[in-house]
C-alpha cells in the first residue's frame, strides 16, 4: 500500500509513529524555514511540516515544485503540534516530513476545492471529479450511501427481495414523454426506457414473489426543475397479500428507519390527511405541516356586502400571520406583487390589520365595516397584531395561489427551519382527473390503482368521484413517495383502460402482458415508490436533487462533463434505420 494511514487517522497517541501518507495537496504555507502542505484524501486532513535543517536539503527543494491537487506520497514522523488547530480531528498532531514523492502533477484547478468554492454551477458540472473532491460533495454521496444501505437492512430483514428488472422496456403511460432507444436489429421499433418498473414489479407479484423493492434508475423526459432529473432514482417496493394500511405501516417504518440511520433522527408516527382536507387546509396535495396558517373560507361572511370582486369569485379564502399586522406599506406591496407573479397569477391581495389597540384597518375598509372585519377575524382565529391575507376567486386557483402565499409567509417567519421534519401520509386521491384540453379522464396515480371497493359503484356514473386506495409520503411539502393498492382484477382492469379512453385493441397492444398475467392468479398486491433523490436531498437539507447525485444532468438536461446528449456518426444513424430528414 502507498499508506500506513489515511489523511483523516492520526490522532496524538500516534505521535512518535513513523507513518506514510499519500494524498492531494490542499494547500501550501512556506515560511522559508518551514513549510507546511495540507494533505488532503476522503478522510480527512493532515499537516506535513518540513523544516530547513532537520528535513533532507533535497525535500524541501521537491516540496517547493508542488501545486495545488498534486498527488503525493509523504513519510515521517507523527509530533505534536506546537498550535494546535481544534477545527479538524487531525489539529493535534503534524507529520515531520524525511522522505516525499510526487505521485502525479495536476494543473492548476479551475476553482477552489473548498466547501465555499468559487467555482460557478457549469464549471463545477464541467470537472465534477474536482467538485466531487469537496468536502461538502462528498459527506451528500456518503449520506445517500447510508440511505441506500438502511433501506437494503430494513427490506431485507422484513423478507423483501431486490430484483432487477430490465431498462429496455416499452412505454408505461405514467403521464411524462419516454427516452426511446432504437432498435437496430428492428429498423423502425423502439424500446423505451422505464418511467419505472410499474408493470413489471406487478408482474413479479403474479409470479409470487410477494415482497420486492429495486433501487433502480427510473427515465423521464419532462421539462426540467430543480427537483427533476431526466433520470432520477426510487426505491421501488411491492407487496402481495395486504391493504393500504400494510402498506402504510411498512414503509412508515422503512422511511423512519432511514432517518434514525442516516440522521439520528426518531420521527413521530405519521399523521394522515385525506386528499381533500389537504387541498382544503392547505391548497395543496403535499402541505408542509412544520407550521399552521391553514386556510379559512370566507365566502359566508365576506360575500354579498357590495364588493364585486368577492361577490363574482367562487371562494374567498384567507391565512392569518401571526404577529404582522405591523407589515409595512412596502412589504404589502411586495406581497401583493408575489401573488401577481405570472407563476402565481392571482389578480390581487386583500389584506386587514388586525391592530394592537383592536381596531381594523384593511385594502378593503369602503367595502366592509369594522364589525365585519371582525367576524372575519373570529372565523380566522386572529388576535390583535395578526394579518390577515385574503384570496378570492375561482376555487381550485385561489387555492393554488394561497398555497404558494402560505408558503413564502412561511419562510418569511421562519416557520420552515431546516432540520425539523413533518412527514404525513396524505390519502384518498381521487382516482381519475378531467382533462379540460382533450376532454377526457386520466389516472391521478396511474392505470393500474385500484378504485376504494365503495367507491366502484360511482365508476360509471360519477367517475371524477372515485377515490383511490393510493396514498403519497409528504416530508415538509416535497411528495416523497406515492403508491397505490392495484387492480388484480382482469375485468376491473378493462374497465379502468375504457375508462381512461382505451380502445380494446389499443388496451390489448399496450397491456396485454399484463390482463393475460391476471388471467394466472393475480395476488391483491399494492406497493409504493420513493424518490431516492429527493430523500437524499431532503435530509441532506438542500434544494437541489443534483447536489446528491454523483453525475447528474444541468438544468438543460445536459451532461456538460461528457457532452450529452450529442449527434452520432451518418452511419449509425444509417444503421439504425435513422434518416434525419431536417438534421439540425
Ligand atoms: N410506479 C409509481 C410511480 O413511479 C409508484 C407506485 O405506484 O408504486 O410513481
Amino acid at each position: 500500500m502507498l499508506r500506513t494511514h489515511t489523511c483523516g487517522e492520526l490522532r496524538i497517541q500516534h505521535v512518535g509513529q513513523k507513518v506514510t501518507l499519500s494524498g492531494w495537496v490542499r494547500a501550501i504555507r512556506d515560511k522559508g524555514h518551514l513549510l507546511w502542505i495540507d494533505l488532503r484524501d476522503r478522510y480527512g486532513i493532515t499537516q506535513l511540516l518540513i523544516e530547513e535543517g532537520k528535513a533532507p536539503e533535497a525535500l524541501l527543494k521537491v516540496a517547493r515544485t508542488l501545486g495545488r491537487e498534486f498527488v503525493v506520497q509523504a513519510s515521517g514522523t507523527v509530533i505534536e503540534r506546537a498550535s494546535k488547530n481544534d477545527k479538524i480531528p487531525t489539529g493535534d498532531i503534524e507529520v515531520a516530513v524525511d522522505s516525499l514523492k510526487v505521485l502525479n502533477a495536476s494543473d492548476v484547478p479551475p476553482f477552489l476545492i473548498e466547501d465555499e468554492t468559487d467555482g460557478g454551477e457549469d464549471l463545477r458540472m464541467k470537472y465534477r471529479y474536482l467538485d466531487l473532491r469537496r468536502d461538502i460533495m462528498r459527506r451528500r454521496l456518503e449520506l445517500r450511501h447510508r440511505a441506500a444501505r438502511a433501506t437494503r437492512e430494513y427490506l431485507d430483514a422484513r423478507q423483501f427481495i431486490e430484483v432487477e428488472t430490465p431498462v429496455l422496456i416499452k412505454s408505461t403511460p405514467e403521464g411524462a414523454r419516454d427516452f426511446v432507444v432504437p432498435s437496430r436489429l428492428h429498423p423502425g421499433q423502439f424500446y423505451a426506457l422505464p418511467q419505472s418498473p410499474q408493470t413489471f414489479k406487478q408482474i413479479l407479484m403474479v409470479a409470487g414473489f410477494d415482497r420486492y423493492y429495486q433501487i433502480v434508475k427510473c427515465f423521464r423526459d419532462e421539462d426540467l426543475r430543480a427537483d427533476r432529473q431526466p433520470e432520477f432514482t426510487q426505491i421501488d417496493c411491492e407487496m402481495s397479500f395486504v391493504e393500504q394500511e400494510d402498506i402504510l405501516q411498512m414503509f412508515e417504518g422503512l422511511v423512519k428507519h432511514i432517518f434514525k440511520s442516516v440522521k439520528g433522527i426518531e420521527l413521530d408516527d405519521f399523521p394522515r390527511m385525506s386528499y381533500d382536507e389537504a387541498m382544503r387546509l392547505y391548497g395543496s396535495d403535499k402541505p408542509d405541516i412544520r407550521f399552521g396558517m391553514t386556510f379559512v373560507e370566507l365566502n359566508h361572511l365576506a360575500k354579498g356586502k357590495g364588493f364585486q370582486v368577492f361577490d363574482n369569485s367562487e371562494l374567498v379564502v384567507g391565512i392569518c400571520a401571526p404577529g404582522c399586522a405591523n407589515y409595512t406599506r412596502k412589504q404589502l406591496d411586495e406581497l401583493t406583487d408575489f401573488v401577481r407573479r405570472p407563476q402565481i397569477g392571482a389578480k390581487g391581495l386583500v389584506y386587514v390589520k388586525y391592530q394592537e389597540d383592536g381596531s381594523f384597518k384593511s385594502s378593503v375598509d369602503k367595502f366592509f365595516s369594522q364589525d365585519d372585519l371582525k367576524q372575519w377575524a373570529e372565523a380566522m382565529g386572529a388576535q390583535a397584531g395578526d394579518l390577515l391575507l385574503i384570496l378570492a376567486g375561482e376555487a381550485d386557483k385561489t387555492r393554488k395561489q394561497l398555497c404558494e402565499l402560505r408558503l413564502e409567509m412561511g419562510n418569511r417567519l421562519g416557520l420552515r427551519p431546516e432540520n425539523v421534519y413533518r412527514p404525513l401520509w396524505v390519502i384518498d386521491f381521487p382516482l381519475l382527473e378531467w382533462d379540460e384540453e382533450t376532454q377526457r379522464y386520466y389516472a391521478m396515480h396511474h392505470p393500474f390503482t385500484s378504485p376504494k371497493p365503495e367507491d366502484i359503484p360511482l365508476l360509471d356514473s360519477e367517475p371524477g368521484k372515485v377515490r383511490a386506495n393510493a396514498y403519497d409520503m409528504v416530508i415538509n411539502g416535497v411528495e416523497v413517495g406515492g403508491g397505490s393498492i392495484r387492480i388484480h382484477d382482469q375485468a376491473l382492469q378493462k374497465k379502468m383502460f375504457q375508462i381512461l379512453g382505451f380502445s380494446e385493441e389499443e388496451a390489448e397492444a399496450q397491456f396485454g402482458f399484463l390482463m393475460n398475467a391476471f388471467r394466472y392468479g393475480a395476488p391483491p398486491h399494492g406497493g409504493i415508490a420513493f424518490g431516492f433523490d429527493r430523500l437524499c436531498a431532503l435530509m441532506g437539507g438542500s434544494e437541489s436533487i443534483r447536489d446528491f447525485i454523483a453525475f447528474p444532468k444541468n438544468t438543460s438536461g445536459r451532461d456538460v462533463m461528457i457532452e450529452s446528449p450529442s449527434p452520432i456518426a451518418p452511419e449509425q444513424l444509417e444503421e439504425l434505420g435513422l434518416c434525419l430528414k431536417n438534421p439540425r
